[in-house]
């Protein structure tokens, strides 16, 4: 039944087939193991092709789809899915996407969801960086952890997590909060992206050693989600410093001040908000490292997700001061 539902998603194809049970065996031949010109040969192979190019159902690959999956099976869905985002030769996509390195700070609620989704969409090099231990508290939005994790470092248990799942990555875990010590990037060895999931008492520190490297960051404040800003110099945006020296203005401290006083369990943090942030950060992050997905969507601009409306508005934040740019700001898509 599965090779005939491209037959009836095709209201158009009855009109020229004469022979049916030809046509489906025809269509079989388009496995993905196939090139054009075998296709083309094929009885009616032409007519087909025409047909499934006019419906957007032909997917061009650089190899055949057996060698790009070689030894990595799981990722066979993964590719399929960057099929409808990028036509022609989505595997261009994983070729970029491994070659990066990420550093997720902050394994909890928002980053633990992130580096899930990063790892199956073909992320291969991770670093987990979070000073916390798991707490009972966690355990109604952070996935990674159970009840005999209480008390262990966040990081290398979400390492563990995921190796189970993706034996192939390269994880990294620092049982530390980003930028305790001047070095901390360069001791990583590199590093492509930072997705910032962090607590709002290490957004205020001064953010100097991040430099030029890209950093996009999401949370939420109760019931509202925030994904994004990306600062990006080299591609228009602010600066990490520069923004977070304008989020230093007095009004934000006070706001961030009281929530972080108030008692630990009863900081207000829903199991979906933190999902979805999560899931919509690791989206805007995936743009940030391959090229082939067309870039970031959040320069200079957040997303804001309100869930008691279930809505999701785009915000353009104010023009920054910003010496390091390189690049003029250049509207979003
Ligand atoms: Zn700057």
């Amino acid at each position: 039944m599965k090779d005939e539902l491209i037959l009836i998603q095709g209201s158009n194809f009855f009109s020229f087939s004469p022979n049916g049970p030809q046509l489906l065996e025809a269509v079989r031949q388009f496995d993905g193991n196939r090139t054009e010109r075998e296709l083309r040969a094929l009885p009616q192979g032409e007519e087909l092709l025409g047909l499934l190019e006019e419906e957007q159902w032909i997917v061009r690959l650089e190899a055949p789809l057996r060698d790009l999956i070689e030894g990595r099976p799981w990722i066979s869905r993964q590719l399929s899915f960057y099929a409808h985002v990028q036509r022609n030769y989505p595997h261009r996509v994983l070729a970029e996407l491994e070659k990066r390195h990420v550093l997720i700070v902050g394994t909890g609620g928002v980053g633990s969801h992130v580096a899930a989704s990063l790892a199956g969409a073909g992320v291969c090099r991770m670093t987990l960086m979070d000073p916390d231990t798991i707490e009972l508290s966690n355990l109604n939005r952070q996935f990674f952890y159970s009840r005999e994790d209480i008390g262990a470092s966040k990081a290398a248990k979400a390492a563990s997590f995921l190796l189970a799942r993706h034996p192939h990555l390269q994880l990294q875990t620092l049982h530390e909060p980003l930028f305790a010590h001047e070095e901390q990037l360069q001791r990583l060895g590199g590093v492509d992206l930072i997705v910032f999931c962090g607590d709002g008492p290490t957004v205020l520190r001064k953010t100097a050693q991040v430099g030029m490297t890209p950093v996009t960051s999401g949370g939420y404040a109760g019931s509202e989600g925030i994904i994004g800003p990306t600062c990006w110099p080299a591609k228009g945006s602010v600066c990490w410093g520069c923004r977070n020296d304008y989020r230093d203005e007095p009004r934000t401290m006070e706001i961030l001040g009281a929530q972080v006083s108030r008692e630990n369990d009863w900081n207000p943090s829903g199991t979906t908000v933190n999902g979805l942030v999560g899931n919509l950060l690791a989206e805007e992050a995936l743009r940030c490292l391959a090229p082939t997905l067309g870039g970031p969507r959040l320069l200079n601009a957040y997303m804001s997700l309100d869930m008691e409306s279930l809505a999701l508005r785009r915000i353009e934040l104010p023009p920054v001061e910003c010496p390091h740019r390189t690049e003029p700001s250049t509207p979003q898509p």
